[in-house]
């Protein structure tokens, strides 16, 4: 069998998806994506062309390695998030082709289901409560949601206390019969890092999310010695080479690499691996489509360590699109007590409406971040 083409489709809300053809007839689909740099990783990922047309696709890992190393320049979002995609398509074909899901390739079950949380609302959170309430009748118990609106490097304490009666007020609402993580988004720097996680302590959240920006990892065993809240990081990874710097460091309970972004599958295996050696959870972080989404779940049913898997639905940044609208097999991605069950179809398990995925790319819109800026005019981390 031979690679003869690789498709790319950018969507809505904000996605892409890859096609990677056979000559036996025999497709895979990817999810080789930047939220707002779709267009530079599509650029990369037919880069990757001239490595792959011609190939195996059943030699995967040779295929990574060779889109990995002989480029001499690696790693990075742009890159990485390019070999991601192309990894979950190839991963995809040999599962069709073996007539077996992923997992099952990757040496089966090590759970029966998944635990999965939701985001609740949005950049700026206001109404969470009532969001809350109407999620836990879809059978969530568990959230994730932003902790603060812009902070500056020292910021006030009205702006710290905003943040902590928040979180109060939804322990108060819901006593323990709900969890949830606080996301910092990286707007939080390391002098304010540490007067949050202290006051944030006593409501008992899962984990507090990149708690200061990855490029300063460093600081995570110093926090992590400050707090008993659980640090998670992991989005603005992108290789077991990032990760290994981290898990050197310390500090950080959960890691999320996103199956997008950091390498897809194989790479992932991996650094679900590393993260174990070292007495670390897995939780991948997924705010993207179905592909990313199940080449997500696939790590996680073969990764002991693997906790909690993000998803989309409902996520304020799914404008024009929602997590199942490109897929047909929607009854595999069913929510059932707030878990995921395998997906068991042969390959990644996603029937992708290709119909769909043409006649949305036709007309996707260009994603970008919002840019923030602080009440002096300075750009501020979103
Ligand atoms: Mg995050």
């Amino acid at each position: 069998m031979k690679i003869t083409n690789l498709t790319t489709y950018r969507v809505a809300p904000r996605w892409m998806f890859l096609k990677i053809e056979t000559d036996e007839g025999v497709t895979g689909w990817g999810e080789p994506v930047i939220e707002g740099r779709a267009r530079t990783v599509e650029a990369a990922v037919h880069e990757l062309k001239a490595y792959l047309v011609g190939q195996d696709p059943a030699r995967i890992n040779d295929l990574w390695q060779t889109m990995y190393r002989a480029g001499f320049y690696r790693g990075g979002p742009i890159l990485m998030s390019a070999i991601a995609g192309v990894d979950q398509a190839l991963w995809d074909i040999k599962g069709k082709v073996m007539g077996q899901p992923v997992y099952e390739l990757l040496g089966g079950l090590v759970r029966d289901r998944m635990k999965m949380y939701s985001w609740v609302g949005g950049d700026r959170p206001a109404d969470i409560i009532a969001s809350i309430e109407l999620l836990r009748k879809g059978g969530f118990d568990t959230f994730k949601m932003n902790g603060t609106e812009e902070l500056g490097m020292i910021d006030s304490a009205a702006k710290v206390d905003a943040a902590v009666e928040r979180i109060a007020e939804i322990r108060a609402a819901f006593g323990k019969k709900i969890e949830f993580g606080i996301d910092f988004h990286g707007r939080v720097a390391g002098p304010m890092a540490k007067p949050l996680l202290r006051e944030l302590e006593q409501y008992r959240p899962l984990f507090v999310e990149e708690p200061v920006l990855a490029e300063q990892s460093e600081q995570y065993r110093r926090l992590a010695d400050s707090t008993s809240i659980p640090l998670a990081a992991g989005e603005r990874m992108y290789s077991r080479f990032d990760f290994k710097r981290v898990f050197e460091g310390g500090g950080l309970a959960i890691v999320q690499p996103d199956l997008s972004h950091a390498g897809g599958i194989t790479e992932c295996v991996r650094i679900a691996a590393m993260a174990e050696a070292y007495d670390v959870a897995l939780a991948p972080h997924c705010p993207l489509g179905p592909i990313a989404l199940a080449a997500c779940l696939h790590v996680d049913f073969v990764s002991y360590n693997a906790v909690l898997q993000e998803q989309s639905m409902g996520i304020h940044y799914n404008q024009g699109a929602e997590l199942l609208d490109y897929v047909k097999n929607r009854e595999d991605f069913k929510v059932i007590d707030g878990y995921f069950k395998p997906l068991s179809k042969p390959g990644l398990g996603v029937e992708v409406d290709e119909q769909a995925v043409i006649a949305a790319s036709e007309s996707a819109p260009d994603w970008r971040n919002p840019v923030w800026r602080h009440a002096d005019g300075s750009v501020a981390e979103w």
